[in-house]
């Protein structure tokens, strides 16, 4: 790639090294625009301090008072790579789904119960219901009687994510040994791989629902429930 403004070859895709114009972003891989390998673990603070540096390189500010307004233009569309960019790459779940999506894995995860919660998920799901009925329904009674399956089954639940969290560094290891061994490029991943980063994904689903409704089973919901609200 050239710089649209100077001809120079560019080294880096958003800001030309050469003129220090800021660089149109077409379709590139959000790695690409931070330039960074295609590793899934980066330490936050890296990844935050790479985006900080671009972006005091690339922010439109620097080029509003520029006389040629393609200049203008041309920072804007970085300054949104660049957004886009960290913002898909910034949180691990994130980049583990953009490198499925990226290697062709595009249909839709299912939620799939976690290893250790399967024999549970029964009751997991009667008690949630209750609970979920008895604060619709106003009975308090019948909510506090659920409270300590509830709080035993939250238990249960975190125990799953810390497998969970355990797996993904796995997953994450696998796949950036593959990478160093590419040279830094874009591996090819053994065959079953991409399979159990997506069930992986699954089990995170439903593990963000599970604890979504055990923490509101948890609740008491402070205004008057549905059935009592007298009509007005
Ligand atoms: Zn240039």
């Amino acid at each position: 790639m050239k710089c649209w403004n100077c001809q120079n070859a560019l080294e880096e895709v958003l800001v030309c090294e050469r003129c220090g114009v800021p660089q149109t972003v077409g379709f590139m891989s959000p790695f690409e625009v931070l330039g960074i390998p295609p590793n899934l673990s980066w330490e936050e603070e890296k990844l935050r301090r790479t985006y900080e540096r671009m972006a005091l390189r690339c922010h439109p500010d620097l080029f509003r008072a520029h006389n040629d307004d393609r200049v203008l233009q041309a920072a804007r569309s970085a300054m949104r790579g660049l957004n886009d960019a960290y913002r898909t790459l910034s949180d691990p779940v994130s980049r583990l789904r953009y490198v499925l999506a990226a290697s062709g894995q595009t249909q839709e995860i299912p939620r799939a119960v976690p290893e250790g919660l399967q024999a549970k998920a029964q009751i997991i799901g009667r008690v949630l219901e209750a609970i979920e009925q008895a604060r619709s329904e106003g009975d308090a009674e019948a909510w506090e009687a659920q409270q300590d399956h509830l709080a035993s089954l939250q238990v249960q639940a975190e125990k799953a994510r810390d497998r969970s969290h355990a797996t993904l560094l796995a997953l994450m290891l696998e796949w950036d040994q593959a990478v160093s061994q590419n040279d830094g490029g874009w591996p090819e991943m053994p065959p079953g791989w991409n399979e159990r980063a997506m069930s992986w994904l699954g089990e995170r689903r439903y593990l963000d629902v599970l604890e979504a409704r055990m923490a509101a089973g948890r609740q008491w919901p402070a205004e008057a429930p549905a059935g009592e609200v007298s009509g007005g």
